[in-house]
């Protein structure tokens, strides 16, 4: 089944997030808490780039696309923006008002 090596990579994490947290304490131990904790932050940031690379590899065998592995959701923002048209003199408006005539009325237009 897919969802067994989903679920794979996860007690692989897991167990490696363990083992990093274990490894930290015993870096600590021996090396004193500031450079205990860099070197911990140094592995544990090696293993969030290991983890996100097989779990893209895991995601992409069970059919997801690689912007979807990867978690990009942004939207595609519309590029419709509105532009307004002066009511008096018909022109372009861009400001507030009419550059042309000073009028503030103006009317939404695409
Ligand atoms: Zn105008």
């Amino acid at each position: 089944m897919a969802s067994n090596k989903l679920k794979g990579v996860w007690v692989k994490q897991i167990a490696l997030i363990a083992g990093s947290f274990l490894l930290g304490l015993v870096l600590t131990y021996y090396f004193g808490f500031i450079a205990g904790l860099s070197l911990n932050i140094i592995v544990l940031v090696g293993l969030v780039f290991y983890i996100r690379r097989s779990q893209q590899k895991a995601l992409r065998n069970l059919g997801f696309s690689d912007e979807k592995a990867g978690g990009s959701f942004a939207p595609t923002e519309s590029k419709i923006s509105l532009k307004y048209v002066c009511m008096s003199c018909g022109s372009r408006v861009k400001g507030a008002k009419c550059a042309t005539c000073g009028s503030q009325a103006k009317r939404a237009t695409f």
